[in-house]
């Protein structure tokens, strides 16, 4: 029986190669998404075709309910996870804190923080060994907006970050003895569509001059930090957030 796997936000970017990498390692994957359902579909048949089993399915990370609908789901047609990537986040407009509204923080913090706590919840109580459970992994997608605090793009994405790190932190030291290990990859920037959303499609090209390596990440770059956390002789490693971000 294959290990499974949930990884939210993956129809496109860092989580479709997370699930496609680790399609390859041999796990049977959920691939969540907000509203791309033949995109996640695609990142389906590709994690399919590495012999594995895939489901996806639709759920709102800012919203608790349908995060738990997620994790039944995932109990019911792939049996009890053992990974979980927390990577499905959002920027939010660009602004400074002086231009920015209510709505953009709020929604910010819902997907990338409370978000975040809810699955985590969902997970330790399938995972830890209190609850019954084997144990597992979980995997937080930050950023290094969490140590940058991106002043006069989105303040407020960086600080959900912030929060993403001190909760990786605390959980992981909450449920250590319970065979479960909490970790973060903060990456750097990264060639995905999440730029052009938030009103960026540039940003990329306009910030290599300040990037140490002259240019922003691959999702692969990234999928693969994330493959090594996962890996099962991987088991002093908890409570990390690991800067994948080019010397940023
Ligand atoms: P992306 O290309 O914009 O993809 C975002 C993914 O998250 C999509 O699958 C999207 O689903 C999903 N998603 C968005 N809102 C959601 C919601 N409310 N509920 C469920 N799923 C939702 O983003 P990315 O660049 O791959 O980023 C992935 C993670 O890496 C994020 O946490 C981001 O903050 C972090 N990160 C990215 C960069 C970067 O430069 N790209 C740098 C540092 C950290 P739909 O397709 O259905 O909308």
């Amino acid at each position: 029986m294959n290990r499974v796997l949930i990884i939210t936000g993956a129809s496109r970017g860092i989580g479709a190669e997370i699930a496609v990498q680790a399609a390859r390692a041999g796990f049977d994957i959920c691939i969540n998404y907000a509203s791309s359902g033949e995109r996640a579909e695609q990142v389906a048949q590709q994690v399919r075709a590495e012999g594995v089993r895939a489901m996806t399915f639709q759920a709102d990370m800012g919203a608790e309910a349908e995060i738990v609908a997620l994790f039944k789901a995932v109990d019911e047609t792939l049996g009890t996870v053992y990974g979980l990537v927390n990577n499905a986040g959002i920027t939010g407009k660009f602004c400074r804190v002086d231009e920015l509204d209510i709505e953009t923080a709020q929604r910010v913090i819902d997907v990338n923080v409370v978000g975040c706590l809810i699955t985590a919840r969902e997970a330790v109580r399938r995972m830890s060994t209190k609850h019954g459970g084997k144990g597992g992994v979980i995997i937080n997608i930050s950023s290094i907006a969490s140590k940058l605090g991106s002043p006069g793009e989105y303040v407020h994405y960086a600080a959900s970050k912030g929060a993403i790190d001190v909760l990786t932190i605390g959980l992981a030291k909450e449920v250590a003895k319970e065979n479960i290990r909490v970790n973060a990859i903060m990456p750097g920037i990264v060639d995905t569509e999440i730029h052009a959303n938030s009103g960026r499609p540039n940003r990329i090209a306009e910030r290599a001059h300040l990037l140490p390596m002259g240019r922003g990440g691959q999702p692969e770059e990234i999928a693969n930090a994330v493959m090594w956390l996962l890996d099962d002789n991987n088991t002093f490693t908890s409570g990390a957030c690991i800067p994948v971000a080019g010397a940023v």
